[in-house]
């Protein structure tokens, strides 16, 4: 078709390739899920079902771009990580940012029945997108840090807020009435002298978000079990925060051109601390 008389509106199509050798982080977050989880009955403050759900999809896309190489989820949204050398696509934005939110909503849509058996979905959900370049490493990790940061802000504020609310008998006016104006330390005292929670003891998932990994296999074990990694470093597969579920060992082959040996990766789901040096010194390929 390209020898039309017509072909010339081809041209108003500009490129928009992402700057080389820069870090592309891309964050996903659901529209409308505020109505969404009241639609769906999400459990409050926390659905663990559609946490689940979200790592699920994240995991998918993950599997299928093998250049994304750490992601972090919270509520609705996921942020991902790909190597600053990543090619995909020849770096062109809007083809990276639409086929990443795309599938990552297909698989969100297709994946429910297995996290919700029992409520079928009253309409169709979706994700806005966004890129954002980071030049150096301090600002990745200090992206990461900020997500965390504010996963832990707002599970606070809503585990006390939905305290007041169903055990507490506030309306959801009184109790954002109590709480206005609070400083963290005041919601830990609230929710253990009015209700009994030591908030340190609320499942990891909830205060720490989810964190996806690409992690190279040793042999054909998965690599950073309690006894390699360094004793510091709390996101050790056999650790705590560690869900070894769902484990598939991918084959992750080097370009022809470099010859290089082919590395075994697995992607592995932890609820850890990624704000903590730790988790970025037991894992420097993470910045390479
Ligand atoms: P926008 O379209 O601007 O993103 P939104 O309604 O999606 O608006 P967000 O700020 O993204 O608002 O917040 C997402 C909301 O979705 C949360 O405030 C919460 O009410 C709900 N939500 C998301 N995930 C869960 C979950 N796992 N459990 C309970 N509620 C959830
Ligand atoms: P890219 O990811 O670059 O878009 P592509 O494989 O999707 O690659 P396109 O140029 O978009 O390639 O072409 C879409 C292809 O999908 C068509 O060439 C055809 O093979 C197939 N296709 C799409 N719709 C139909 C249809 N209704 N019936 C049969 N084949 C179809
Ligand atoms: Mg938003
Ligand atoms: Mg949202
Ligand atoms: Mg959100
Ligand atoms: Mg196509």
């Amino acid at each position: 078709m390209a020898g039309t008389k017509f072909a010339y509106v081809k041209n108003f199509e500009l490129p928009d390739p992402l700057l080389p050798g820069t870090y592309i982080l891309l964050r996903l977050d659901g529209h409308g899920f505020h109505r969404l989880s009241q639609d769906h009955d999400f459990v409050k403050p926390n659905d663990e079902r559609a946490l689940q759900l979200m790592d699920h999809a994240a995991r998918d896309i993950m599997h299928e771009f093998k250049d994304v190489v750490l992601a972090f989820g919270e509520s609705d949204e996921y942020s991902f990580l790909f190597r600053k050398s990543t090619t995909l696509y020849n770096r062109r934005e809007a083809k990276i940012l639409t086929t990443v939110t795309s599938l990552f909503t297909s698989s969100y849509v297709l994946n429910w029945p297995r996290y919700f058996p029992n409520s079928s979905l009253k309409y169709c959900p979706s994700f806005d997108g966004r890129i954002v370049l980071y030049p150096s490493e301090k600002e990745v990790r200090d992206y990461f840090a900020w997500r965390q940061a504010d996963t832990h802000i707002n599970n606070l504020y809503n585990t006390t807020f939905w305290a007041l609310v169903q055990q507490g008998g506030q309306t959801t006016t009184e109790a954002h009435a109590t709480l206005r104006g609070t400083v963290s330390k005041e919601k830990h005292e609230l929710l253990f002298s009015r209700f009994g929670v030591n908030y340190n003891t609320i499942p990891e998932r909830y205060r720490k978000g989810s964190v996806l990994v690409r992690e190279e296999v040793a042999g054909h074990e998965p690599s950073g079990t309690a006894e390699s990694a360094p004793a510091e470093d709390k996101c050790a597969t056999s650790g705590s925060g560690a869900e070894a579920s769902e484990v598939r060992v991918e084959h992750t082959q080097g370009t022809k051109k470099s010859k290089k040996p082919k590395v075994q990766t697995h992607i592995q789901l932890y609820h850890c601390d990624v704000i903590e040096q730790a988790f970025w010194g037991a894992r420097p390929y993470l910045l390479e």
